[in-house]
């Protein structure tokens, strides 16, 4: 099956094509070009999530330099940490999408890419490729995700872009901590900064030349596709045990995740109402009620993974559902500032004893404010999206007590730091990367 464009539907490329480009030459997405229809009965059988996300991406292997046996162990290997559906209600539970080496649910993506760039590597030139450089701009979490799936791995080098002083402290050290085949750049300027340089050198002709780049932010359709597997195999277990579809709260901010979730439906899953909790960053949300896509400056808010001010996935989001009321029907969205993210962390730990990141925050206070009888209507499904100990800054204070970093982050919060500052503009990138 192929892969194409969101620009020009003529620009297409295959499932492994469209991982090692990242963005597609005219400048667009890669997305699916047709959705196959699965048999959900068999995708069902799947004994874990391994085994189901290798069914779920096969039609798209078929006929690809990545087949079908090598998808097999590509999910295996990236996808060896639990993934618990928590009940916190009877009909509503906690997606915890944070039991990877990072503690962010951008684990599942990152890791699946390194695996599946890493067997491509060794496919198209049998073990003597010259070195990948993979860019990544993040807002917080990324960067540490795709740093530590790289991290190490022979023939590919890492740059990391990450707005100074606008990521949380316990960011910054697990950013700059990794080394090696790691560059940590701290841009002076927004997130948006980094996510335009990274587009502007994926595209930049003298790069190029000298350099292998591809890029491992959510516009890479590897980091994507794999994240549709984990909403087939939660609603799947919704459904067997509601016979109901599950409606999903997703906090968003690129919209990675809340397109993973939009996929799964198209392709065919139980999932029925999708909603998505932004922070004060409120361009869709605004969008869904003017009818105006209004792209601004992203603002700083606590729950900094999301501050995106102009979400590169919205391009998949349209070409999926192209006009407004097609996406109106499609989704809801809302904003939640900074107070009520504060006050929501507060209530969820005084009345239930429940810790949840910034983020989830934003699902569980998006969730509250739905009307009583669509809440009534589950089962629903609040997407935990990072570990609560990654924001001790934060939690901490509003629930008076300390957390407990997991083991992972622990021990690379043990290794010294370096980074290397970067103004927002290509050139001083571009010479950076070739220094090396
Ligand atoms: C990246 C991130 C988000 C936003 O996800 P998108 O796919 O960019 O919408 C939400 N929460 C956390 C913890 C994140 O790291």
């Amino acid at each position: 099956m192929e892969c194409r464009s969101t620009r020009d539907p003529a620009v297409e490329a295959s499932l492994s094509e469209a991982l090692a480009q990242g963005l597609a030459p005219d400048g667009g997405l890669y997305v699916p070009e047709e959705w196959p229809a699965f048999d959900l009965a068999a995708l069902a059988r799947a004994r874990d999530l391994p085994e189901l996300a290798a069914r779920f991406l096969a039609p798209f292997a078929a006929g690809d330099a990545l087949g079908v046996t090598e998808l097999a162990a590509i999910t295996r290997e990236a996808f060896d940490f639990p993934l618990p559906l928590v009940p916190l209600a009877p009909e509503l539970y906690l997606l915890e999408l944070f039991h990877g080496p990072t503690a962010a649910f951008k684990d599942f993506g990152a890791r699946f890419l390194a695996a599946a760039l890493a067997r491509l590597g060794r496919i198209a030139t049998n073990g003597a490729a010259r070195p990948l450089t993979i860019l990544v701009a993040t807002s917080g979490d990324t960067g540490g995700a795709v740093a530590a799936a790289f991290h190490r791995r022979p023939g590919f080098e890492v740059a990391i872009l990450f707005p100074q002083g606008l990521v949380s402290p316990t960011q910054a050290r697990q950013l700059t901590s990794f080394g090696d085949n790691v560059r940590a750049f701290a841009v002076r300027g927004s997130f948006d900064d980094c996510q335009r340089l990274v587009k502007e050198a994926l595209r930049d002709p003298e790069l190029r030349a000298e350099r292998d780049l591809s890029s491992a932010n959510s516009i890479n359709l590897g980091r994507l596709l794999p994240q549709a597997a984990y909403y087939a195999w939660a609603s799947l277990a919704l459904e067997r045990a509601h016979a109901a579809p599950a409606s999903f709260v997703i906090p968003s901010g690129n919209l990675g995740n809340a397109c993973a979730c939009l996929w799964a439906r198209r392709a065919g899953l139980p999932i029925e109402r999708v909603v998505l909790a932004h922070n004060a960053n409120r361009a869709i949300p605004d969008y869904l009620a003017s009818g105006r896509y209004e792209p601004r400056a992203s603002r700083p808010t606590l729950a900094s993974a999301m501050d995106v001010g102009d979400p590169s996935n919205f391009e998949r989001v349209r070409t999926l559902h192209p006009t407004l009321a097609e996406l109106r029907g499609a989704l809801s969205a809302c904003s939640v500032d900074d107070d009520a993210i504060r006050s929501r962390i507060r209530a969820e730990f005084a009345e239930h004893g429940r810790i949840f990141c910034p983020h989830t925050a934003t699902a569980a206070e998006a969730f509250a404010r739905l009307p009583a009888a669509a809440r009534a209507r589950g089962p629903w499904v609040l997407v935990a999206t990072a570990h609560p100990a990654k924001f001790p800054e934060i939690v901490a204070p509003l629930i008076s007590r300390e957390l407990e970093l997991p083991p992972s982050l622990a021990r690379l919060s043990e290794r010294s730091t370096r980074s290397e500052a970067l103004a927002p503009a290509l050139s001083g990138l571009r010479a950076a990367l070739l220094a090396r």
